[in-house]
């Protein structure tokens, strides 16, 4: 898993969007026939100046809990607020007579259903990945995640956006920024789908500062010719990075790049020479000013900075793999 910064612009510009949906359903459009309605202040708004129609089959309570400003909060709260605010909304839905599932159902129904399938798919997915700009999948740092767009501008490729926090459990979080991870299609669909998390068990790519340094790619000998990827933890305080890379499978995952990905880093070291690995990186640009960052990316095709992990998949992997290579004597 990938650290995802704060993403402070990502942030600002998804929320005037959504925001403005989420007013525009809650409450209708401003118009001389609809006083109450909303609209913001900026001129050609893309949302506040489309004919929304407001959601007519909400529960008065809800919308009214809603409407008092908390639907900024919902949508940019950090993940450890944002899950306290969740029951404190819920809460005060219930102290009006409603039930648990009736708030689920009326969250899912906005957040969900309009929302996250509806609005967010159809206006807000391409969008958000290209202020992201997060390049690779957050979660196994394997596969792409490039947003690209055909000639015409029509929709071509772009990343899946898991909810760390289910919206089966948590629909109200159905559209809250920093629950929204750019991920790839197996990590998404396959591997996490709908596992439940939480912060005191799991890492967290918006909050977690130091995920790459709370485990380490490794590899044994399964045979004197054989390689197999291993995966060690080095988060002593707690177990969240060990759950984290249970339920990401990032084991098995990378084990599935033993004989390929690995065993050419392997070969780079034993099998043309003493230490090719060191040839490479230290005696190959000899009489040039590459600067290490620059080697790593035209040797290896990655990246060593943690923070540009995410602009080239297996980055993590590599730097850790060819780290341990360079550092052993001898055949191991
Ligand atoms: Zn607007
Ligand atoms: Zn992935």
């Amino acid at each position: 898993m990938i650290f995802l910064g704060e993403q402070e612009e990502a942030l600002k510009k998804y929320s005037e969007i959504i925001l403005c949906w989420l007013n525009i359903k809650l409450q209708g459009r401003y118009s001389v026939a609809n006083p109450t309605g909303y609209s913001c202040d900026k001129e050609n708004c893309p949302v506040c100046s489309k004919k929304i129609q407001n959601r007519t089959d909400l529960c008065p309570d809800f919308i009214r809990i809603l409407n008092d400003g908390k639907l900024s909060r919902i949508v940019s709260y950090k993940p450890g607020l944002l899950i306290l605010f969740e029951g404190v909304i819920r809460t005060m839905y219930m102290n009006l007579g409603h039930s648990e599932e009736e708030f689920k159902e009326q969250c899912k129904k906005l957040f969900v259903k309009s929302g996250y399938e509806g609005f967010f798919y159809t206006n807000l997915n391409y969008k958000l990945a290209e202020w992201l700009d997060i390049h690779t999948c957050t979660y196994c740092n394997r596969q792409y995640t490039l947003v690209m767009r055909k000639p015409g501008g029509e929709k071509c490729m772009v990343p899946q956006f898991d909810h760390w926090l289910s919206k089966g459990e948590h629909p109200l979080l159905a559209l809250s920024f920093y629950n929204l991870i750019p991920s790839c299609s197996i990590c998404n669909s396959s591997i996490k789908s709908t596992v439940a998390m939480n912060l005191d068990e799991h890492l967290h790519p918006y909050v977690d500062r130091d995920i790459s340094r709370s485990f380490k790619f490794d590899y044994i000998a399964i045979s004197p010719s054989e390689y197999q990827v291993n995966c060690i933890n080095l988060r002593m305080e707690d177990n969240k990075s060990e759950n984290t890379l249970d339920i990401l499978e990032t084991k098995l995952l990378y084990k599935g790049h033993s004989k390929k990905e690995l065993q050419d880093l392997i070969d780079l070291r034993y099998k043309y020479s003493e230490n090719y690995l060191d040839i490479l990186l230290n005696r190959t640009f000899n009489h040039l000013e590459v600067s290490k960052i620059d080697k790593y990316r035209l040797i290896f095709g990655v990246e060593i900075d943690e923070e540009q992990y995410h602009k080239r998949p297996f980055s993590k992997f590599k730097k850790d793999i060819i780290d341990k290579l360079i550092s052993v004597t001898g055949k191991s």
